[in-house]
Formats: structure tokens, C-alpha cells, sequence
């Protein structure tokens, strides 16, 4: 039993200490109700981009608070869901043409495929089977999580969960079984959509995979007529050194599914881009061919300022160039710990760097977690290692000095827990 009446997400309450009350957040900073600062090193769960309470983001939210807060969005619109569907068309380009709101990443990845399936039936073609890769994470709705790879998190759930394709994960130098099964899973014409995380598989332990081989997924498909679905509800907006990690193989989906920093991390949002072939199979007088989805803030006018803004900033400030400064700062410091034996799996993507303390006891459940988590708060710095795999997802505001305590800190946690430490 705890004294407040919260049961919080992911949280073993028997074994987990009190939440920290957080009363501010300034840039890379968040601030205890007790005064201590924490440095946000995984941009609060992977959604602040350009840092807590951005001012132009801020002053946006003010600014649309005082004329619309909310309004029903079947039959009505209004002008910051018009004018960031505009701005996301121009930026993302012209074969991503209708952007469907929502207000969640998982909600973004359910409605992407219910767009597939309800294209193909909408086409009459009998296509229902969904293709997703070994250790990929959608969501923790009922559908998410039937595509996502099966554990400890979802065995309860099982007999609720729907068969899925599962294609391996593409290790680096076993490419080609991932392709081969691709493949297959696509020869029969059953396939409806394969579902991928592009270039980095978040939540399956920060795994990464080359270009090429989203590349070549995306011809398999393509080839196949099955649909492709890039889930960049993380991946987007930076994170991975390009705007969408699609652009670094060259590879534009059927469908996309953005949320987490499409408002700057500050409100939820999120929204599902199709190309237009997907938006004309629901293009009906037969209202049976109506795409039946909705949630009750569909496009609120506040997140879409928010998002608005985020686009602005995109813009008119060098995002860019903070991003590839991270990258460098990082490609530095992982540099130097490839000949450190109590590091494996030393990886990077962008902003992301990811590496695995070699310990005695490895796997989520281990206690080198939670012993870790721990350790970093201790030291000011909120890191959350899946299992033994720590990784850094800071805000773009981030400063060397700052990521130098953060790496700092990964040295000290070798010392203390690393293999051959006392
Ligand atoms: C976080 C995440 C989701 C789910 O987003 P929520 O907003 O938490 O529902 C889906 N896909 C990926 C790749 C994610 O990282």
C-alpha cells in the first residue's frame, strides 16, 4: 500500500519506492517539489525534443487555450489541425497526402491498421494477415501489443491477442534471413500491411538496423502490394538524425504513424499519414466504406498549436545542427569505450547511443535495472536502463557539459556494476 490513490504505468508498487513529484521542468532539467534538479536524459519517456516548456511552444499553447480549447472533429475543423495537416504534407511530401488524427502512439499504430485492413476489404480483396518484426513494440493496446513480440508484459493478455507474421530481427550480418522471411510472409498474397519500426527498435532494447535493409523491405512489400507501415512514433522528429529515420534509407511508407515529439513532447497528439490510393479506397457514396474511427479529442485545437509550433521551430531555429551535435558528442564517447570489456553492443542512432553492461545477471528482470536507475537518480540524472542496456535520449537542448555528466555517470556505473567490479 502506498498513501496516494495513483497506480502508475509500469510500476511494481510492492517493490518500487514512492514517486518523485516533479514541480517544474526547464529545458534538459526537471525539479523536484524539494528543490533537487534531475537532468532528463531520456526526454521524459521519449517525448520532449527540444526541451520542458519551450517558449514558442508554450505561448502557442497560451495563445490557442484562450480562443478554442476544443471542439468535435467529424463535421467541424478548425485552423491549427488545417494548418499542420499542410505543413506536414509539404515537409513529409506529396505521396503521404491525408493525415488522420489521434491522441496516442499506440492510437496512431491502431488506426494504421485498421487503414490497411479496411483498404484491402474496402478493395475486396481478401488480405487480413499483418507482417511485424521479432522484438518490435506498437503499444500496450490490445492490437499493439498482438504486433508487438510477446513476454512477460503481455502473457496475461495472450489468449486476447491476434496471430501476427513475425519476421526475425535483422542482426547485423543475418540480413538475409530477415529479407527471405519477408519474402515469404509477402508470397501468398495474404499479407495485408508489414509494420515496422525503422532503423531502431525502441522498447525491444534500443536495437538498431541498417538503411539498406528498410530499404529493401520496403521493395519487398512494394513488389508484393503489401502495405507498409513505418511506426516512427518514436524514430520521428529527429531523433535518430534525420527528420523521419524512412529518410535515411529513402524509403516513404504507404502509411505513417508520428506522435510522441510531434507536439515537442508538451500535449498528446498524434496523427496517421496515407497516401492518397488508401484514402480513395475509403472514398465512397457507400457510407459501409466509411473509415469508422474516432477518439473524443481528435485533433484537439490546443495539442495541434502545440505541434504547430514544433513545426516552427523545426523551421527557424538549428535544430539540426544541435542534433548532429549530440551525434558527434556520442560517436566520441562510445568511441572510447569499444575496447572496454564492460561494454557490449555498443550502438548509436542519431541522438540515441545505446550499449549493454556486461554483468553477471542479464534480461529485463534482472536487478541490474532498477539497481541502475537507482544509481543515476542518486547521481542526478534520470535514466531508465532496459534491463542491462543503457541508453541516452536526451532533448536537443542538451549541452556537452551536460551530456558529459551523463557519460560521466555510465563510467561510474561500470565501476560499480560492471563484470569484474567488487
Ligand atoms: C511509445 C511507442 C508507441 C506507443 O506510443 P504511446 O503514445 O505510448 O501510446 C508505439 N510505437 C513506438 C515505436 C513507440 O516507441
Amino acid at each position: 500500500m502506498t498513501g496516494s490513490p495513483v497506480w502508475h504505468p509500469f510500476t511494481q508498487h510492492a517493490l518500487q519506492p514512492a514517486a518523485i513529484e516533479i514541480a517544474r521542468g526547464e529545458g534538459a532539467w526537471l525539479e523536484t517539489r524539494e528543490g533537487t534538479r534531475l537532468l532528463d536524459m531520456i526526454s521524459s519517456w521519449w517525448v520532449v525534443t527540444h526541451g520542458h516548456r519551450h517558449p514558442r511552444i508554450v505561448r502557442a499553447i497560451k495563445d490557442q487555450a484562450d480562443r478554442l480549447d476544443q471542439v468535435i472533429f467529424a463535421g467541424f475543423t478548425h485552423a491549427p489541425a488545417e494548418e499542420l495537416a499542410r505543413r506536414l504534407v509539404a515537409r513529409l511530401g506529396p505521396a503521404l497526402a491525408h493525415v488522420f488524427y489521434s491522441d496516442s502512439g499506440s492510437t496512431s499504430v491502431e488506426v494504421a491498421l485498421k487503414m490497411a485492413l479496411g483498404f484491402w476489404k474496402n478493395r475486396g480483396e481478401r488480405r487480413t494477415r499483418i507482417v511485424a518484426l521479432e522484438h518490435a513494440y506498437h503499444g500496450d493496446t490490445i492490437g499493439t501489443m498482438s504486433t508487438g513480440a510477446r513476454g512477460v508484459f503481455n502473457s496475461a493478455y495472450e489468449p486476447m491477442l491476434f496471430d501476427v507474421v513475425r519476421v526475425p530481427f535483422p542482426h547485423e550480418g543475418r540480413e538475409d534471413a530477415t529479407l527471405d522471411a519477408l519474402k515469404a510472409a509477402c508470397a501468398d498474397g495474404s499479407a495485408a500491411a508489414l509494420l515496422v519500426e525503422p532503423l531502431l527498435l525502441g522498447a525491444g532494447g534500443m536495437l538498431t538496423y541498417a538503411p539498406r535493409v528498410l530499404r529493401e523491405m520496403r521493395e519487398i512489400c512494394a513488389a508484393s502490394g503489401t502495405l507498409f507501415i513505418a511506426d516512427e512514433v518514436m524514430t520521428g522528429f529527429g531523433r535518430t538524425g534525420t527528420f523521419l529515420a524512412c529518410d535515411q534509407a529513402g524509403v516513404t511508407p504507404d502509411i505513417l504513424c508520428l506522435a510522441k515529439g510531434i507536439t515537442g513532447g508538451s500535449l498528446p497528439l498524434a496523427v496517421t499519414l496515407c497516401s492518397a490510393e488508401i484514402f480513395d479506397a475509403h472514398y465512397s457514396t457507400d457510407r459501409s466504406k466509411t473509415f469508422f474511427h474516432s477518439s473524443s479529442y481528435t485533433a484537439n485545437p490546443i495539442a495541434c498549436a502545440a505541434a504547430v509550433a514544433n513545426l516552427d521551430i523545426w523551421d527557424e531555429e538549428p535544430v539540426a545542427a544541435r542534433i548532429a551535435e549530440i551525434a558527434r558528442e556520442h560517436a566520441l564517447f562510445l568511441e572510447g569505450l569499444r575496447m572496454d570489456a564492460r561494454f557490449s553492443g555498443i550502438r548509436q542512432c542519431g541522438t540515441i547511443a545505446a550499449l549493454d553492461l556486461c554483468v553477471a545477471d542479464e534480461g529485463y528482470l534482472a536487478g541490474v535495472g532498477p539497481a541502475l536507475y537507482e544509481f543515476f537518480l542518486s547521481r542526478g540524472l534520470l535514466l531508465r536502463p532496459l534491463g542491462n542496456t543503457i541508453y541516452l535520449m536526451p532533448p536537443f537542448c542538451v549541452t556537452k557539459d551536460e551530456l558529459g555528466r551523463a557519460y560521466e555517470a555510465i563510467m561510474d556505473a561500470a565501476a560499480t556494476f560492471g563484470r569484474g567490479a567488487r
